[in-house]
């Protein structure tokens, strides 16, 4: 049996304005993302990253081309009905992590819950869970104010899987976070990935892309590189880095 990818995209593009001022964001995207990859999405400035994952996460309409979400073609869906696929397919990360500010962690994963009409045992239960699989169960009164911007954005994770959605889109995750702290959340997205979450980040920083299996690189709205490789590992990456904090001396060691 051969499963479907979850995305299909084919001669996506999307303009923004007309005449003298149109500006071509995507000029004709292919893309095949299957059930379990972890993407990451890079290029410059202006490339086309943010009109693409906007086109992914439903948000937005392509100008031309094919887009099939899990074999679904979603172009003649009603606004009404896009929603709905967000809600329940889909979940989202951002830059700034958009969680109510004096609300708790658990009533912030519960939030998607919520909206889609899930009975409070219920909710309480998946959000529980969902904070576990990020490692903050011990957090879940905490609100976001008292929690560190690393705790922050694993609480936005375990909100964005809290539906189970069958893709995670994250532009720029770790775009507020020191160089731990965003080891951290890209080894919490790996665990993730590797329970079976497809996910595709956006960021321009590559050493945030080697742990992603498959790289493309966006350049004037087009793909212009598509690699997959061995992804390094967040986890390893983290455990060596808690020992340089323990003891510099012993790195100063290693290197000379
Ligand atoms: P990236 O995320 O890679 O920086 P974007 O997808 O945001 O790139 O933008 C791609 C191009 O589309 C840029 O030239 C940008 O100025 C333009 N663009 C993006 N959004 C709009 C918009 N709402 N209206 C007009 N032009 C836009
Ligand atoms: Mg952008």
């Amino acid at each position: 049996m051969v499963t479907e990818p979850v995305v299909s995209l084919a001669g996506i593009a999307r303009t923004y304005g007309r005449g003298d001022n149109v500006v071509h964001a995507l000029r004709g995207v292919d893309l095949e993302i299957a059930e379990g990859e972890m993407v990451a999405v890079m290029g410059p400035s202006g490339s086309g990253k943010s009109t693409l994952m906007n086109i992914l996460g439903c948000l937005d309409r392509p100008s031309a081309g094919r887009y099939l979400l899990d074999g679904q073609d979603v172009a003649g869906v009603s606004k009404r009905d896009l929603s709905a696929i967000r809600l329940r397919r889909l979940g989202f990360i951002f830059q700034s992590f958009h969680l109510l500010p004096r609300t708790s962690a658990l009533e912030n994963v519960e939030l998607p819950l919520v909206y889609a009409g899930v009975p409070k045992q219920e909710r309480r239960a998946r959000a529980m869970a969902a904070l576990n699989r990020v490692g903050l169960e011990d957090r879940q009164h905490h609100t976001s104010a008292e929690l560190s911007g690393g705790q922050q954005q694993r609480v936005a994770i375990a909100r964005a899987l809290v539906q189970r959605p069958r893709l995670v889109l994250a532009d720029e995750p770790t775009g507020n976070l020191d160089s731990r702290t965003s080891l951290e959340v890209m080894a919490t997205l790996q665990t993730l990935n590797r329970d079976g979450a497809t996910l595709v980040i956006v960021t321009h920083e590559s050493d945030i892309a080697k742990y992603a299996s498959r790289v493309l690189v966006c350049r004037d709205g087009r793909i212009r590189k598509d690699e997959r490789r061995t992804p390094q590992d967040a986890a390893a990456d983290l455990a060596v880095w808690h020992d340089e904090e323990q003891d510099p001396a012993e790195e100063e060691e290693r290197i000379t």
